[in-house]
């Protein structure tokens, strides 16, 4: 008996209820999961329902904001980091502005991990929740001590309410700067990055490819380090070929910046399974500089318009990064370098 078959029937033993077979190829387990196992390689449809009569991992590994229900390929490493996720918990702390995002609480979350093996996770507030962080904070607690988090603050904010932040878990500050005026944030923001710098802190920017560009000067003299998000959103086809990626790639070679991989769908032509245009990029930077990537989902993926399958997203490490190593570097050295994790 192969270990995935062994595999497979532990975990039908470890959750002995659900639905149907059916249900679960309806829910979309049989499209990613089918020919994927090698448990099932070997056995018919009919011969898998004769032996366990319930197909119960589909029902099991459902996660809200998520497409697909199978485990990735890939097996994380432990102390694995999602670098880019959010929580929205309306019932509990209700938002200072309307917004349309439903739930995505921490309880939801834990399932997105059990499903992908991670176990720390860097928590970024949401713009529903403009300033307010307590959504955050209380996620960062729940979660203690294998999260972190990227505050939403007014330039303005006082030593004191920093340090109380960096009290709670928190480890830099986000600007989602996409729709708006990055030059005139950018400039507004010279003060508090330096303070954040002198913290240990670093500055997260949701940041457009056109924005890196009008952006270039302000960026490489910027007096903070920057983590950038989703790859830079880097148009495609273009990928390595756009001017934002060279600017990009001089950041991280003046050693102040890093680049999250995530949000691989944001950007994608091909989209999935294969997503092969972000996979170039995404090789691309962690060829550049494999001290400098961390990997995230974005979930519970606001303004994605579908909401991807995590476990293939997950995969795709496999390919950005073939050799293990730097696959651990990626998921597991780098986020403990970036957002002060304990290393081991
Ligand atoms: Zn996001």
């Amino acid at each position: 008996m192969s270990d995935a078959l062994v595999e497979g029937l532990l975990g039908w033993v470890a959750h002995p209820y659900g639905d149907s077979l059916k249900n679960a190829l309806d829910t979309g387990w049989g499209a990613r999961g089918i020919g994927r196992r090698a448990f099932l390689k070997g056995a018919g449809l009919a011969g898998m329902a004769a032996v366990i009569p319930a197909r119960v991992t589909g029902a099991q590994e459902t996660v809200p904001n998520a497409s697909g229900t199978e485990r990735p390929t890939l097996k994380a490493p432990p102390l694995a980091c999602d670098c880019h996720q959010h929580i929205f918990d309306p019932v509990r702390f209700p938002f200072p502005r309307p917004g349309t995002e439903s739930d995505a609480t921490v309880a939801d979350y834990r399932l997105l991990q059990r499903r992908l093996g991670t176990t720390r996770n860097v928590i970024a507030t949401p713009k529903e929740y403009v300033n307010d962080n307590r959504v955050t904070l209380d996620a960062i607690a729940q979660f203690a001590p294998n999260a972190r988090g990227l505050a939403s603050v007014d330039p303005s904010i006082t030593d004191a309410e920093l340090e109380s932040l960096k009290k709670g878990g928190m480890n830099g500050v986000r600007f989602l700067l996409l729709g708006g005026d990055a030059a005139g944030t950018i400039n507004k923001i010279q003060t508090l990055a330096s303070r954040v710098n002198e913290m240990g802190w670093h500055i997260d920017f949701g940041i457009s490819a056109d924005q890196i560009i009008a952006t270039e000067d302000l960026l490489m003299k910027f007096p903070a380090v920057i983590a950038i998000d989703h790859m830079a959103r880097i148009p495609e086809p273009a990928g390595v070929n756009h001017p934002a990626y060279a600017i990009v790639r001089r950041l991280i070679d003046k050693g102040r910046t890093w680049v999250k991989l995530s949000l691989a769908g944001g950007d994608s032509k091909v989209g999935p399974p294969a997503y092969t245009d972000v996979v170039k990029l995404a090789q691309a930077y962690v060829q550049a500089a494999p001290e400098r990537v961390v990997w995230g989902t974005n979930w519970p993926h606001p303004n994605e318009a579908t909401k991807p399958d995590d476990a293939m997203i997950f995969d795709l490490l496999s390919e950005y990064a073939p050799d293990e190593a730097t696959r651990h570097r990626i998921l597991v050295e780098n986020p403990a370098v970036l957002y002060g994790f304990a290393k081991s």
